[in-house]
Parts: C-alpha cells; sequence; structure tokens
C-alpha cells in the first residue's frame, strides 16, 4: 500500500523530486561481496573503480586473520569512551606504531577521519581566532571550522598567492591564533596541495598548519607516509590528519604530530571525550594493514604503475582526466546527467564507477571518477578501458 506523505513532510518529497529531475539524486547500491577488484552489486559481478581501498587491504587475508585472533584475545566492543575504560592495549599499541610510521612525536585514533577533523579543529580555535581553509576542503574540514566558532577565511584552491593575500588582509583586522588548513590530497580532483609554500607562509606568519592527508595516507611518500615525508617537510607541519578507511582498507581517523598536541586532545577533543573508541577488530586489522606498509613498498609501487597506466590510455583514447597527480583519476563530463547516464552505461559493460555532481563538485563539472586500486590486475584495467572506449564513443564523449 502506497503511504500519504504528511504535509509537514511534503517539502522534503519537493525537494527530492527536484533532485531527481535535475540527475542529482543518489542511488546507493547495495554490495554483495567483499570490497576488491571485483564487486557483486544488486546480483551482478562488476569490475569495481569505485572504492577508496587503494591498496586492496579491505579483504587481505592478513588483516582478516589479526581480527580473529584479536576478537578471540579482546572480544569485540570498547565498552566505554577512551577517557573512562575505553582505551585498550591494542589502540595504545596501533598510536604508537603510528606514530613511529609517520615519524612524529605522537598520534590519536578517533572512530573517523571525520570524527577526528571534528576533534582538533576546536580543540586549538575558537572565538576570535582565524583559519584559513582551501576553498575546496573536505566537508569534515568545514564542519570542524564551523563547529570552532572562529573566523573562517576561504583561499583560493591550492593558491599561496591567494592565501598570502587573505592572511595580510586579516592581520588589518586582527586575530588571535591563526591556523592554516589544507586537504592533501583533494579526492575530486586528485590533485596535491602544495604543501611546501603553505609551510614557508605558515612559518613566516607565524600561523598552525594543519593537513588532511585522508587521500594522501598509505598512497604518498616513502612507503605510503603520507604527502609531509613526500614533500620532506617532517617537523614543520604541526598537525597531519589521516583515515584508516581508505588505504588501510578499515576504519577509524588518527591525528599525527607533536606530544602537546596530542595530549591536549585527549583532554578536550570532544569526539574522543564523548564517544566511544574504535573497535578493538578496526584497530588490530589497522595494525595489521600498517605491518604490511612497513614491510613493503610493493603494494604502492603497484598503485602508482596502475594509475599511471590507467590515466595514459584514458587520455590516449581522448578523455579529460582534469588536474590529477594521484591515483583519483577523474573523467571529465561536464553536466550531471550526462555523467549518470555515462555510469549507468558503463554498468551495462560490467564497470562500477560513479558519477559525481553538484554538490559534491562545482555545477558544470560533472564527472565519473574513477578509484584506481594495486588490487587491478593489468586484465581488469584493460577491461575498464574498454569499457570506457565503447560508452564514451556511443555518448558521442571521444571520436
Ligand atoms: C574521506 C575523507 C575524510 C573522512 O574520512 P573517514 O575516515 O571516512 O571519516 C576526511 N577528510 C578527507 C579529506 C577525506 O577525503
Amino acid at each position: 500500500m502506497a503511504t500519504q506523505t504528511p504535509t509537514r513532510l511534503a517539502w522534503i518529497q519537493h525537494e527530492l523530486d527536484d533532485l531527481k529531475a535535475q540527475g542529482l539524486y543518489n542511488t546507493i547500491r547495495t554490495i554483495n561481496s567483499p570490497q576488491g577488484a571485483w564487486l557483486v552489486v544488486d546480483g551482478r559481478r562488476v569490475l569495481n573503480f569505485c572504492s577508496n581501498n587503494y591498496l586492496g587491504l579491505a579483504n587481505d587475508p592478513r588483516l582478516v586473520a589479526a581480527v580473529k585472533a584479536a576478537v578471540d584475545q579482546y572480544g569485540v566492543g570498547p565498552g566505554a569512551v577512551r577517557s573512562i575504560a575505553g582505551t585498550m592495549a591494542p589502540h595504545i599499541e596501533l598510536e604508537r606504531r603510528l606514530a613511529a610510521f609517520k615519524g612524529v612525536e605522537a598520534a590519536l585514533t578517533f572512530q573517523s577521519g571525520f570524527n577526528a577533523n571534528l576533534a582538533v579543529i576546536p580543540a586549538l580555535v575558537g572565538k576570535g581566532d582565524a583559519i584559513f581553509s582551501d576553498r575546496l576542503n573536505h566537508a569534515s574540514i568545514i564542519d570542524g571550522c564551523r563547529l570552532s566558532g572562529a573566523k573562517i577565511v576561504p583561499y583560493d584552491h591550492c593558491s599561496p598567492a591567494s592565501l598570502r593575500a587573505v592572511i595580510q588582509a586579516e592581520r588589518a583586522t586582527g586575530f588571535r591564533r591563526g591556523l592554516i588548513i589544507t586537504d592533501g590530497v583533494f579526492s575530486m580532483d586528485g590533485d596535491v596541495a602544495p604543501l611546501v609554500e603553505i609551510q614557508a607562509l605558515a612559518a613566516a606568519e607565524d600561523l598552525l598548519l594543519m593537513v588532511d592527508d585522508a587521500h594522501g595516507e598509505g598512497v604518498l611518500g616513502p612507503g605510503g607516509r603520507g604527502i609531509v615525508a613526500h614533500f620532506d617537510l617532517h617537523g614543520q607541519v604541526e598537525i597531519e590528519i589521516g583515515t584508516l578507511s581508505k588505504a588501510f582498507g578499515v576504519m577509524g581517523g588518527v591525528v599525527a604530530g607533536s606530544a602537546v598536541i596530542i595530549d591536549w586532545l585527549r583532554q578536550r577533543g570532544r569526539p574522543f571525550l564523548f564517544s566511544s573508541a574504535l573497535t578493538v577488530p578496526d584497530t588490530a586489522a589497522c595494525l595489521a594493514a600498517l605491518a604490511i606498509l612497513e614491510d613493503s613498498t610493493a603494494l604502492v609501487d603497484r598503485l602508482w604503475a596502475n594509475a599511471r597506466y590507467f590515466q595514459a590510455a584514458l587520455r590516449q583514447l581522448g578523455f579529460d582526466t582534469g588536474l590529477s597527480t594521484t591515483p583519483i583519476t577523474p573523467i571529465m563530463l561536464g553536466e550531471a546527467p550526462l555523467a549518470q547516464q555515462f555510469s549507468r552505461a558503463l554498468l551495462t559493460e560490467g564497470v562500477f564507477a560513479m558519477a559525481l555532481g553538484f554538490p559534491t563538485v562545482p555545477k558544470g563539472k560533472a564527472r565519473i571518477r574513477v578509484m584506481i586500486s594495486a588490487a587491478h590486475s593489468q586484465a581488469d584495467l584493460d577491461q575498464g578501458l574498454a569499457a570506457f572506449a565503447k560508452v564514451g564513443r556511443d555518448l558521442g564523449v571521444i571520436a
């Protein structure tokens, strides 16, 4: 029986209908298999170009085995927030090992990267302070900035000149503390923040610097140690945010930096104080992922080789892959309905690649985004390229 939407909720139905009419309604698929190079989506086996499982660790047998052993020893849940009774030995071990991997004094884990941003930004700045934020920063940074109560001063995407100009302008009105925040790798375009120039400005202006390296952790830098290692800026960036849900293949967020900041977050990070810890299985899986990264650069090397091969072949076919210099591969299509049509046609060809439209990306800049993984074989990549070539010609995107 069809139910009638109550009048007081009718506006929501109108909004939803509007999204559908504009090609912006997000259809969420159900996955009936582990995350890997291939997925079972709505009952069909398809090539996976959607997940942030950069290194193929989400279903790695070594992580699965570590989880089983940890569950046998510790059970499942943390039982409480970290500051009351929820900090268990695996949490401490993971934080010690993450700090060593990153080459920083200390690290603190959170339930997610999103929560890490909600914790750290309001703990460092507040009323009377200024945050200088790249215009394309991730939603969790924007929300963390809003929660802090500090003045948010946007600067043009990846532009040190714009950053310098807005800092100068803000100096004229005056502020107490200043914090510069940038994504490391921007997830929609796959471009990398000019961190050397930003760090030089932060140092010259005596501002705190924070980089959210969610898409760089396990991807950029020697052995996947992230953007700070990539640019050789050890000790010069106060706060690095990472996620354990992308290249690490699990779940969780991390703040890496100086011991004094980590100590402060244990006292003042609200998602740390008021939301329970990562589960033991998550923590054990992260430890196993870290051990794999410490042991060998093979997966990271494979990821980059796959990305270079796939992107060069797409450009050869005549596609526009935008600004990417990382394994994130946008295929620029323009209008959202074309991107959705492209994505549906790819699925018919057995390829799962999502269309992204407004508000995830600016209007008129809709795209398909392919996430390359070390888990893809050469045959997988070639099969994907053949599907892109066919759909691209069918829809008149390439000649
Ligand atoms: C994905 C992402 C996050 C959120 O990470 P989760 O661990 O999934 O919550 C935060 N910041 C950036 C830049 C991201 O890309």
